[in-house]
């Protein structure tokens, strides 16, 4: 891999030209290989015509990097239908690549401002607004849609004055907290409990002697043993707390 390659990140792509400018660094590429039909995956396709699309990808020290990407369409010859080629790490019909929008989420999530971020990435502040919900969108889901741990531990801790306790739920096979909920009665796990899924999968749960979290566990765990060990829930929290929060 070339030093651009390694810079660039994007897989698949040929090199055409650099030109390392002062304020934009700007790369022209195009794809190593034709693509298989979209469509019957043969691979006898021709090349239709080509387009270029403009891309900014990543910043690099003060200066943005801008990818301008031939894009072939293609012609299947085996079913006579038409298609573009199609980029790993980039979407259809937009002006920037994923790297760039995550770059942009990251940063404004560590608390870099929507005006500072729209100055240095070169997009409008709702373009910003927009992506960062995107992405917390996607990690909500991402995170909802987790299997349960086979082996679980629940433990309750102290998390604010204001907010009083959480409960976390730690995965006790893979050593890693799986989730922390505000509230450590039932009445507060309700919802959450309610929603999440694979419940049914959780085998042990590892716990104190509670009564709140017994009654919990026999009523969303139906197939879970208990086994009653304070312990290791909290020595792995502890453990893990700072990389979570
Ligand atoms: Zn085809």
């Amino acid at each position: 891999m070339s030093q651009i390659d390694s810079i660039l990140g994007l897989s698949g792509l040929e090199i055409l030209r650099v030109d390392p400018g002062s304020n934009q660094m700007q790369v022209w590429a195009k794809p190593k290989r034709r693509q298989a039909c979209l469509y019957c995956h043969t691979g006898h396709v021709r090349i239709n015509a080509t387009h270029t699309r403009t891309l900014k990808h990543t910043r690099q020290g003060n200066r943005l990097l801008l990818v301008h990407l031939t894009v072939p369409k293609y012609h299947c010859q085996s079913c006579n239908r038409y298609f573009r080629h199609r980029f790993p790490g980039i979407r259809p019909r937009v002006r920037s690549t994923e790297s760039y929008r995550l770059e942009v989420f990251e940063a404004h999530n560590g608390g870099v401002s929507q005006s500072q971020l729209s100055q240095t990435h070169q997009i409008g502040s709702a373009t910003v607004e927009r992506w960062y919900q995107h992405f917390i969108k996607r990690r909500v889901s991402e995170m909802s849609s987790r299997p349960c741990p086979s082996v679980l531990g629940i433990d309750e801790h102290f998390f604010s004055k204001k907010k009083g306790y959480a409960t976390t739920l730690v995965d006790l096979k893979n050593h890693k907290v799986f989730d922390v909920v505000l509230g450590r009665s039932e009445p507060s796990l309700q919802a959450y409990l309610t929603r999440l899924k694979g419940k049914e999968n959780v085998e042990y749960v590892v716990m104190d002697l509670s009564e709140t979290y017994r009654s919990i566990v026999q009523k969303y765990f139906p197939n879970a043993k208990i086994i009653a060990d304070r312990f290791h829930v909290i020595r792995l929290v502890n453990h893990h707390f700072l990389k979570l929060w």
